[in-house]
């Protein structure tokens, strides 16, 4: 579950107090699913958004990395049932994992750095 300190507008992962306000245990943390904390939600978008747009990239990065291991295996045994050359599939197959891989980091970071183009970079003081 996510929660949020209204105090220093920052959003953790579950816990009772914020453990960055006066040494931890003063102010409560509220969590976002509830329907009375819900109006906080536009101020704390700025906090929220981040996260979820480098789960989003890093999900991309390890589904990419692990789905060119199978790619790259089958690559190498296709080749080997058409030639006995185990070096060049072994290198056709290990570049091919290394490719998707770079492939699906650059992708990340280019998605990650297009959402996060809108997110501002500081953030507002808060006075009330
Ligand atoms: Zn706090």
């Amino acid at each position: 579950m996510q929660k949020f300190c209204i105090n220093c507008r920052n959003a953790f992962w579950g816990g009772q107090h914020c453990p960055n306000c006066f040494g931890g245990g003063n102010v409560e943390l509220l969590d976002l699913a509830l329907p009375e904390n819900q109006k906080y939600l536009p101020e704390m978008q700025i906090d929220v958004r981040p996260k979820y747009f480098a789960r989003t990239a890093m999900m991309l990065v390890i589904f990419g990395s692990i789905m060119s291991l199978p790619v790259g295996v089958f690559i190498f045994f296709r080749g080997m049932s058409e030639s006995g050359n185990v070096g060049l599939w072994a290198a056709i197959g290990l570049g091919t994992i290394i490719g998707i891989t770079w492939g699906s980091i650059k992708l990340a970071n280019w998605i990650f750095g297009k959402q996060m183009a809108e997110v501002p970079k500081e953030k507002g003081a808060q006075y009330d």
